[in-house]
């Protein structure tokens, strides 16, 4: 669903939906697989994935803070199309299409632009591949996007074919949406083509637990009997999921079906993005609400991918009261304080001080 009046065809379009659709221009187009679209309300604009997809005005505003590269990836491209940020992994971007386009979508600037500098070309796949190829650090490769699984199987079998033919790279995962949005792509000569490459890990983007369909949970089956491993990372959105009790739902789903939750991320400052963004303790109140209430498995980690480029950057409730003598006073998840020997440690003693002044 790509134009304003397919849309029209699937939803009962608020006012500001329309306008905002048939305003919009450039990278990030509008895509919605017929499939998703079926998950979503025809005729509530709140409806949560309704929101992820469809344009509305607040898109067009710009707030202090906002760019189009937050995380200065563009800057620190090592040839076009990939980003070595950290010492031993780089982060291949292999193609700037996606089934569907997310409204927050931290790489809005470039992708769904035919022709664009993102659109797939071997010679760009071959600068990238000389590089990692000339780099014996790298021993990890996060094959993104867009979206990757968007890819078609002999195009992809002969990517991680060249990838896993470099000695040092010792294993590749990539990151998709397709198993939510489009679960149907994960058809048997797919998993055959992946299977070829192990190891192989596979990060999911989930948003929801209204996405935890039959048919999610038929394509999470297939990569997980194929023995990839399966992680979810999924951004903190205002008014979408940015409750316990949503995220709980979500996270139980997900390691019903063998994805493990990786990370929640604090959502990027891409610009027009405002209306999704929460407070940073937000992030920090859902960790607080799921570590120790639920299954530690269940509990992602939160990060903030530091503007600018600075990598990924973890955040935890303060689970440090402060310190007594030789006692390191520590909060438990019920909110008790319990004490642990540490006659040699320094940690919490700046709190304790502070108490005292
Ligand atoms: C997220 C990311 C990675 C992978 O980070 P992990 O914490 O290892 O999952 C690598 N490179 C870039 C540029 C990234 O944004």
């Amino acid at each position: 669903i790509r134009t304003l009046a397919q849309l029209e065809h699937a939803f009962d379009l608020s006012a500001d939906e329309r306008e905002a659709t048939g305003r919009h221009t450039g990278s990030l187009p509008v895509g919605i697989t017929p499939y998703y679209a079926s998950l979503m309300v025809r005729d509530d604009p709140r409806d949560p994935l309704r929101r992820t997809h469809i344009p509305v005005g607040q898109e067009y505003l710009r707030t202090p803070g906002e760019s189009d590269d937050p995380l200065g990836e563009d800057g620190h491209a090592a040839v076009p199309g990939l980003v070595h940020r950290y010492p031993d992994r780089v982060l291949f971007l292999a193609t700037g299409f996606c089934s569907t386009y997310c409204r927050y979508c931290t790489r809005s600037r470039m992708v769904g632009e035919p022709g664009g500098e993102y659109s797939f070309s071997y010679s760009q796949w071959d600068k990238a591949l000389a590089y990692i190829e000339a780099h014996p650090e790298i021993r990890d490769v996060l094959v993104s996007g867009g979206d990757p699984l968007t890819i078609a199987d002999d195009k992809l079998d002969y990517l991680l074919g060249r990838l896993k033919a470099i000695d040092h790279v010792e294993f590749v995962r990539m990151g998709s949406k397709v198993p939510v949005v489009l679960p149907q792509r994960i058809t048997r000569n797919l998993i055959r083509t992946l299977k070829k490459h192990s190891p192989l890990w596979l990060s999911i983007h989930f948003t929801h637990p209204s996405e935890l369909s039959p048919e999610v949970t038929e394509a999470c089956s297939r990569l997980a009997d194929a023995g990839i491993p399966l992680g979810s990372q999924t951004v903190l959105l205002k008014g979408v999921n940015d409750s316990v009790d949503t995220l709980k739902s979500l996270f139980h789903g997900l390691l019903m079906r063998r994805v493990r939750p990786y990370y929640l991320y604090q959502c990027d400052p891409i610009s027009g993005s405002a209306h999704f963004r929460t407070p940073v303790e937000k992030g920090l109140e859902i960790i607080r609400g799921l570590r120790g209430h639920t299954t530690g498995y269940a509990v992602p980690t939160f990060v903030v991918d530091a503007p600018g480029g600075g990598g990924k950057i973890p955040l935890l409730p303060d689970y440090v009261a402060g310190r007594d003598g030789d006692d390191l006073l520590l909060t438990n998840y019920e909110g008790r304080v319990y004490r642990y020997p540490d006659p040699d440690g320094t940690l919490g003693a700046a709190l304790a001080q502070g108490r005292a002044a």
